[in-house]
């Protein structure tokens, strides 16, 4: 089935600004219709539920103390979301975590905060909405106040919501500049913050939005350290990844960037660097029908990451 994936479509619009290859995208990521998607809830144990709409895919916890709500979701989607949380509690949205600079993780904020809801960030997350940005080649105009996040943070913070305790780390220059890793330490959950690629896929970093290769090796690296072999690690999409596919793609970074700084060191190109093809042996388990990042873009990505770093 085709699937109008949000973080796919935005991205593509994305890797269009980066790499000039896929400028079509653009009118395909604003040709979404939301209201064909459907929110899909998933139980994840102790309070903890993924909200998938096959885009920048939302948490929420739930408990005596209200609701606790990961990524707000494009604005055209924050009646959904509504609904889908009203489905498993008839407690008000208490705190909202935004992940990351991507509008599909803060675009419903102002709805989903006017009863009173703390919104928590990164920093950088704040700064970026309240002077307005530019990402995936597109103009975010500055945010209204009352869709700013009110709590923010520059290393790692922690929540007790719920009987939860949620643990909220910063790996720099990873997915984006601005990313949340969010940590539920009781549900055995992680949300990645888009540091780990969505349905199994190679991960994506958007150099545009100050993401690196090698901010998202050291954002794996970290969730690696929280995780045990029973954790869920939410991606953008899909199902959550487990703790084995994160330490694949982990091993999978950190054999790229040696095989493209390799390239570099020689002298190549960046068209040179692709046509030697080091993502060959990766491809057939990284690449997926419909998963907008192929290995020669990864190989593109990696190079100038690499290059710029
Ligand atoms: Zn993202």
């Amino acid at each position: 089935m085709e699937r109008p994936s949000l973080a796919v479509a935005a991205s593509r619009v994305c890797v269009a600004a980066t790499l000039g290859a896929f400028a079509s995208s653009l009118a395909a990521a604003q040709g979404i219709d939301y209201s064909k998607l459907e929110i899909k809830t998933t139980d994840l144990g102790h309070g903890v539920y993924l909200l998938g709409w096959q885009g920048g895919d939302s948490l929420i916890l739930v408990g005596d103390d209200g609701v606790l709500l990961v990524d707000t979701s494009v604005a055209a989607m924050g009646d959904k979301i509504k609904a889908a949380i009203a489905k498993v509690s008839d407690k008000p949205i208490k705190l909202i975590i935004n992940t990351h600079a991507h509008a599909d993780h803060f675009g419903a904020n102002e709805a989903l905060a006017k009863d009173g809801a703390n919104i928590v960030a990164h920093e950088n997350l704040r700064q970026r909405m309240a002077k307005g940005f530019t990402a995936f080649g597109q103009a975010i105009p500055p945010a209204p106040p009352a869709a700013l996040p009110t709590v923010t943070y520059t290393d790692d913070m922690t929540l007790h919501f719920d009987g939860e305790t949620i643990q909220l780390f910063h790996p720099a220059n990873a997915h984006t500049d601005s990313d949340t890793l969010v940590h539920f330490t009781r549900a055995n959950v992680i949300h990645a913050s888009g540091t780990i690629g969505g349905d199994g896929g190679y991960v994506f970093f958007d150099l545009s939005s100050g993401g690196s290769l090698a901010g998202t090796i050291v954002a794996e690296d970290k969730m690696l350290s929280l995780a045990d072999d029973k954790t869920r690690i939410v991606a953008d999409e899909g199902d959550p990844a487990s703790t084995e596919m994160l330490r694949a793609s982990r091993d999978m970074l950190v054999a790229l960037r040696a095989r493209v700084q390799k390239l570099i060191d020689e002298g190549k190109s960046e068209d040179e660097a692709v046509a030697a093809k080091p993502t060959k042996d990766f491809d057939a388990t990284w690449v997926h029908q419909g998963n907008f990042v192929t290995g020669d873009t990864m190989t593109r990505l990696a190079y100038q990451s690499l290059k710029g770093g």
